[in-house]
């Protein structure tokens, strides 16, 4: 069923480290080999071997409206007939900027960068930049990339291969790195107490998609918010998932918390290398050359990524639509999995926000990193391979969140519940 796969993996590990070029890819926490794709379309990804699967990653969140879209596609070969980069200013990029501007609450300004992980450190520098300041404070089990940093008590395949601390991350940036339990406000300010006046930025997910999918309980992000205006503490959020999934304006609008830096990544590029980082003018132009806050890119702003990013998002920003589509599709599916689980007597736990969602096998719910890793992670390994044995592509870790797409039908969610409840069955 997976030979082609398998052949390939093989001569990967020889060329690429782990044989991957992105740790979670490599099915390490549920093991087996990693399937490796040809093509996709809509809800459905193609593997090399000729299997067909319904797609719940969407390359981890940009394929918003299914793989392949259209007029991005279209989009993409018109632009790259003029180059496939300037290194000088295009017009694209104004546009795209406006249109985030328009979309997003509490932002005047854009900064593109090539990932979310950029969007993260730009942000990181800009409020260490603009407070003076050394310290933040990030939530175990959130990733906000790969910067040196955020590297610390870090979520996703950080917490996939249990890597306690990075070599290589030195000591005296670790120690600039404070970290307090998602949802625990006491903490937070435990902290802010003990260090208040060092602290630059408290930077979070507002809902948390890298340790599954977390939900900020009432009053979490209000407290944060009040916390850092009594403090002079910028709060970032890390809105690479969230920007423009859960809302036009993501988590800022959908849960009305203004926030005083937003990062983005991943829809933003259509599914292209893009991130940014957005905020007030009078923070963003801290950043050169306006400001002294030194970021850069050779390939920022690439023509193709814009176009790619700016096509998605007028089509979000013009139907509206797709957001309730997306909750109806995503409760549907939520409610299907509970029933599936139910009938096979698995206690269960499912967090679900619009089109983000994770199940966890454990009868406790889901508000944090350490209860995320109580929950029953073996049963989550054979219950991933099961669902892949019977089409259904889930992410390869519980400690992920899993991306609806607008392309999937009511016969694609019937099929997963009902490959739910088979692989409950054979698996129990
Ligand atoms: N922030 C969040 C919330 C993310 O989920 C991710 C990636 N999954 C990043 C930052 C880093 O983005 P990238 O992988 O594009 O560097």
């Amino acid at each position: 069923m997976y030979s082609k796969s398998e052949m390939l993996f093989g001569k990967a590990k020889q060329v690429i480290p782990g044989g991957v070029n992105s740790p979670v890819r490599a099915f390490k926490s549920v093991g087996g080999t990693p399937i490796f794709m040809e093509r996709a379309k809509g809800a459905y990804m193609y593997d090399v071997d000729g299997n067909q699967y319904i797609d719940y990653i969407n390359s981890w969140g940009p394929m918003i409206l299914g793989h392949a879209y259209e007029p991005v596609i279209k989009a993409i070969q018109e632009y790259a007939a003029y180059s496939t980069s300037f290194g000088a200013p295009t017009e694209l990029e104004i546009k795209i900027a406006a249109l985030i501007v328009s979309m997003v609450p509490n932002i005047d300004m854009v900064r593109m960068v090539n990932s979310g992980t950029e969007a993260c450190m730009t942000a990181l520098r800009l409020a260490r930049g603009y407070t003076g300041r050394n310290k933040f404070i990030k939530f175990e089990g959130c990733y906000h990339g790969h910067a040196d940093a955020f590297l610390v008590s870090a979520g996703s395949g950080v917490a996939t291969l249990g890597i306690q601390s990075v070599p290589g991350v030195t000591a005296t940036v670790a120690e600039d790195t404070l970290t307090a339990p998602y949802n625990n406000l006491p903490a937070v300010e435990q902290l802010v107490a003990e260090h208040g006046g060092d602290i630059a930025a408290i930077i979070i997910e507002p809902v948390a998609g890298n340790m599954g999918c977390i939900l900020p309980q009432p009053g979490f992000l209000e407290g944060l918010r009040a916390i850092c205006d009594a403090n002079n503490i910028l709060l970032i959020f890390d809105e690479v998932m969230t920007g423009f999934r859960l809302a036009r304006g993501g988590a800022q609008e959908l849960l009305g918390i203004k926030a005083d830096l937003v990062t983005f990544g991943k829809i933003i590029g259509a599914g292209m290398p893009v991130g940014a980082v957005a905020g007030p003018k009078e923070i963003m132009e801290n950043l050169a050359p306006a400001g002294k806050v030194y970021q850069a890119g050779t390939l920022s702003g690439n023509p193709i990524a814009m176009i790619a990013g700016y096509t998605l998002l007028q089509t979000l920003n013009d139907n509206p639509v797709i957001y309730q589509q997306l909750e109806e599709k995503a409760s549907y599916l939520v409610n299907g999995l509970k029933e599936a689980f139910g009938a096979a007597g698995i206690v269960h736990s499912i967090n679900q926000m619009g089109s983000m969602l994770s199940a966890h096998f454990t009868e406790y719910p889901i508000v944090d990193f350490s209860a995320a890793s109580a929950a029953n992670n073996e049963l989550f390994k054979r219950f991933f391979h099961a669902m892949l044995e019977r089409g259904v592509y889930l992410p390869p870790s519980a400690f992920e969140s899993w991306f609806m797409c607008n392309a999937l039908t009511t016969e694609d969610l019937d099929a997963t519940i009902a490959a739910a409840k088979s692989a409950m069955q054979a698996i129990k």
